[in-house]
């Protein structure tokens, strides 16, 4: 979807490389997992092995990818990316994993997305750094062994519980990645902003940062269109005016919800009475596949603690009700 306030990457986010954070000291946020992996990054140089299978899970522009970049960038090797669904056959990558150096850093995003038969190679490749790979058909077919060079697999998912388990057991590292406060993402909007040549004044920043849903993908969106405005209706500085002005006309309100959570929201208010309501009812409602309901609309619904889910559906909280400025119908007795 095109909605400024998607986490998934979008086509006009690529000029944005220049932003990506190029080291750990560099990176704001994730304190915890930034803490693990300096150590273990600097343990495997020490020793001179291959960092352990790191496995990095949440929800979409968190980080993930700039992570993994990082980590091959301070252990000193090569970072090589796929995705799950772009490896299709065994060959696919049994071709990369062939060429990797000693120690480099292979990047598998969505890896919940592979292929069972590529999945089939992966583990003895990770294990004993082995390919078993099959040559030729029918009873002429014969199985050889390539040793590799010993690697680091970075797999990053959206969805841990879609992994299989024997997948998930040869991670050593597996590493949770959280939304972001609004004072990280402050912190990442003032520097991006600078990074653009627009700078921020404190509450610019903030009223960016309050509307980014937890996400610096979507920080570092919404602030390239703030920047226009500035450029363009403004003095070239992001004030909070303009900040404001711009995030309005986008459509984000003042929580960072568009108008796709509005109507998830006021469907569950006026059509249902606040719920409980079943997931597939919405979806059928609002026609929007249940899994988008599910990956991109209801996390940052239910981290900001407007809804919640029971076991009969989903239902408005009372800080809903709020934000809708609506008012909550009295549950009998009441
Ligand atoms: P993911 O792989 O989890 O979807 P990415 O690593 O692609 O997320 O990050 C999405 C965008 O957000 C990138 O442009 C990246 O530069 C930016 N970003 C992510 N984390 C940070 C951070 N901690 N500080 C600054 N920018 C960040």
């Amino acid at each position: 979807s095109d909605r400024p306030v998607s986490p998934a990457p979008q086509e006009a986010d690529g000029a944005d490389k220049a932003l990506r954070p190029q080291s750990l000291d560099e990176f704001i946020g994730q304190a915890e997992a930034r803490a693990n992996l300096k150590v273990f990054i600097e343990s495997a140089r020490r020793r001179g092995e291959a960092m352990d299978h790191t496995l990095f899970f949440g929800p979409p522009g968190l980080g993930k990818t700039t992570l993994a970049q990082i980590m091959a960038r301070e252990l000193g090797v090569n970072f090589r990316m796929t995705s799950g669904p772009v490896l299709a056959k065994a060959g696919d990558l049994a071709a990369i994993l062939t060429n990797l150096e000693a120690r480099d850093v292979l990047f598998i995003d969505e890896i919940h997305r592979l292929n069972p038969a590529v999945e089939e190679v992966l583990y003895p490749a990770l294990e004993d750094f082995e390919l078993d790979l099959v040559i030729g058909e029918g009873p002429a077919a014969r199985t050889v062994r390539i040793e590799l060079q010993p690697f680091t697999l970075v797999g990053a998912t959206t969805r841990l519980g879609l992994l299989t388990t024997p997948l998930r057991d040869r991670f050593g590292i597996p590493t949770r990645l959280q939304f972001y406060t609004v004072s990280e993402l402050h912190e990442i909007v003032t520097r991006a902003a600078r990074l653009l040549g627009a700078p921020a004044s404190p509450d610019g920043a903030h009223e960016i940062a309050a509307r980014a849903r937890g996400t610096p993908r979507i920080a570092g969106r919404l602030l390239r269109r703030v920047v226009d405005f500035a450029i363009v209706e403004g003095d070239g500085t992001v004030t909070r005016e303009i900040a404001d002005r711009a995030l309005t006309r986008l459509g984000v309100d003042s929580i960072g919800l568009d108008g796709a959570d509005g109507r998830y929201l006021t469907l569950i208010a006026e059509s249902y009475g606040g719920g409980p309501v079943g997931i597939e009812t919405l979806s059928a409602a609002l026609s929007e596949a249940r899994d988008a309901l599910e990956e991109v609309i209801e996390p940052y619904l239910l981290q900001q603690g407007l809804i919640q889910r029971t076991p009969r559906g989903r239902m408005l909280t009372q800080g809903a009700w709020r934000h809708l400025g609506l008012e909550a119908p009295r549950a009998p007795g009441q």
